[in-house]
């Protein structure tokens, strides 16, 4: 069976957030016809490829009225979101032949494992690593951060969203002996996942 991507269910919440926006805070009813259609224009490019049982729970886009209606949904749409694979802590410290020491988080037994990549930091060493997973394949990318100072704030190259202090940082890595030189990234890469509506930007940062 087809099935959404973690990415790809991230966008769907958005959109659908998106449209209840425009019910609190839009009293003009034409308005809010034209926002519903382009929301279907928009989920419907997105899930075109999926089977009819899961295309069918998208039906009539105007019943979204609440938050409370947007979250039992996504809680609906959550067997149909992929899964990130199963990695050991052995497998992933293959993936960084060159980092001697590593704390690698529990990832084994995490509740949740509809995410688009995995990733963690290093506070002692100001290190972030990165995995993401392609078509039977692990990339793993080790990268140095400088945290943004007091309270100013940065969007993530990735998921876009603004985060402050010590939520994002300036990384840096070294791919093939060449430094890529900084963007500013989450640090909490739990809270990327959930934001994350392209994995254009993560790709291309991975050289995948
Ligand atoms: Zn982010």
């Amino acid at each position: 069976m087809e099935l959404l991507k973690p990415y790809e269910r991230n966008f769907i919440r958005q959109q659908l957030h998106h449209l209840i926006q425009t019910v609190y805070f839009v009293g003009d009813f034409r308005t809010l016809r034209a926002i519903e259609e382009a929301v279907e224009i928009k989920i419907g490019e997105v899930i075109h490829r999926l089977n009819p049982e899961v295309k069918d729970l998208f039906q009539n886009v105007s019943r979204f009225r609440g938050q409370d209606e947007v979250n039992d949904f996504m809680k609906l749409l959550s067997p149909y979101v992929e899964k990130f694979p199963m990695v050991t802590s052995s497998q992933i410290r293959k993936l960084f032949p060159k980092v001697k020491k590593m704390n690698i988080p529990d990832f084994e037994n995490m509740d949740d494992f509809t995410f688009g990549y995995l990733g963690w930091r290093d506070v002692g060493t100001q290190s972030l690593y990165l995995v993401y997973y392609e078509e039977g394949e692990f990339y793993g990318l080790a990268c140095r951060y400088t945290p943004l100072p007091g309270n100013k704030s940065s969007f993530c190259c990735l998921c876009n969203q603004s985060r402050a202090g010590n939520q994002i940082g300036l990384v840096t890595t070294k791919r093939s002996h060449e430094l890529v030189s900084g963007n500013y990234m989450c640090l909490d890469s739990q809270a990327c996942n959930q934001d994350l509506t392209d994995m254009s930007k993560l790709r291309e940062f991975m050289g995948v």
